[in-house]
């Protein structure tokens, strides 16, 4: 049996859900309906979440993993490690963290996309090493959405924000929180996960459309629903863009052809080395 705080057989298992949540030709009513797509282990997975990333969570976990100090490593290095996360996936059906991660970034390529583009897509999941760190499913995937300010009702499984200790700080429940009108997302807490941990890895190598598509990319209440648009300024909505452009390919890269990994790998390898030096601080 799996700890009682690891509820999904495997973290993607998460990804899976969302999905199937914004399957392509799904109506309004049907994306309403949410919850026939969640299994009771995705079900628990937000209970934990959205119960526990608290304002003081999201501090202390920035605190300890933005300041980057937790040796250097290669952008291969860390895919390699984060391809040692296997929880009980199935070898023959399910992609590997690098295939899913190849995956995303050969559809990106297909289309034509920028070098930059693309290599967003190739390391937008790397910050899932932070399972490996020890941090619970909850801490590290899942939609992420504000802390210390009044919870959307466009976050799946809004009720499970009822056992959240902010819940009970009026000044976190307002519409504004802790927060200024169209203060500009910069400024905004969002829950803690990898799209957090490998925004401030990889941000001083890449351009900022992609430095948003990795920071925001499991922020659906936003860039799906239109939520928060009352803390976003001008830049945030015009670089929103890019993160639902990058979000199809997050999404619907799935189910593809297997990457064919050692012939795709040369051309990877030039294109990290062009933007990334040998090693980075993690
Ligand atoms: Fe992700
Ligand atoms: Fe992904």
């Amino acid at each position: 049996m799996r700890p009682a705080n690891t509820p999904l057989q495997h973290v993607d298992d998460w990804d899976e859900f969302v999905a199937a949540r914004y399957r392509q030709g799904k109506s309004e009513d049907e994306f309403r309906n949410y919850k026939s797509d969640a299994n009771p282990t995705v079900t628990e997975f937000y209970r934990q979440n959205h119960s526990h990333q608290t304002l003081d969570f999201v501090l202390s976990k920035k605190a300890e993993y933005c300041s980057l100090n937790r040796g250097r490593k290669s952008i291969w290095e860390m895919a390699d490690y984060l391809n040692t996360l296997v929880d009980d996936s199935d070898p023959d059906t399910d992609l590997t963290q690098i295939e899913h991660l190849l995956q995303t970034a050969e559809a990106i390529r297909k289309d034509g996309h920028p070098r930059w583009f693309i290599l967003a897509g190739l390391v937008h999941d790397l910050g899932k090493v932070l399972c490996l760190y020890g941090e619970p499913q909850w801490a590290v995937v899942g939609d992420t959405f504000p802390v210390g300010c009044g919870y959307s009702d466009q976050i799946v499984f809004p009720e499970f924000f009822a056992t959240n200790p902010d819940s009970g700080i009026p000044s976190y429940q307002t519409k504004y929180g802790v927060y200024q009108p169209h203060c500009g997302l910069d400024r905004v807490h969002l829950s803690f996960g990898h799209d957090e941990y490998i925004f401030q890895v990889t941000q001083q190598y890449l351009p900022e459309e992609a430095q948003y598509m990795l920071r925001y990319h499991s922020f659906y209440a936003a860039h799906r629903h239109g939520a928060y648009r009352h803390l976003m300024n001008q830049h945030d909505e015009r670089m929103f863009d890019w993160v639902r452009k990058f979000n199809l390919y997050d999404l619907y890269s799935k189910g593809r052809e297997r990457p064919k990994v050692q012939d795709i790998l040369p051309y990877y390898q030039d294109l990290v080395s062009d933007f990334f030096p040998d090693e980075i601080a993690w």
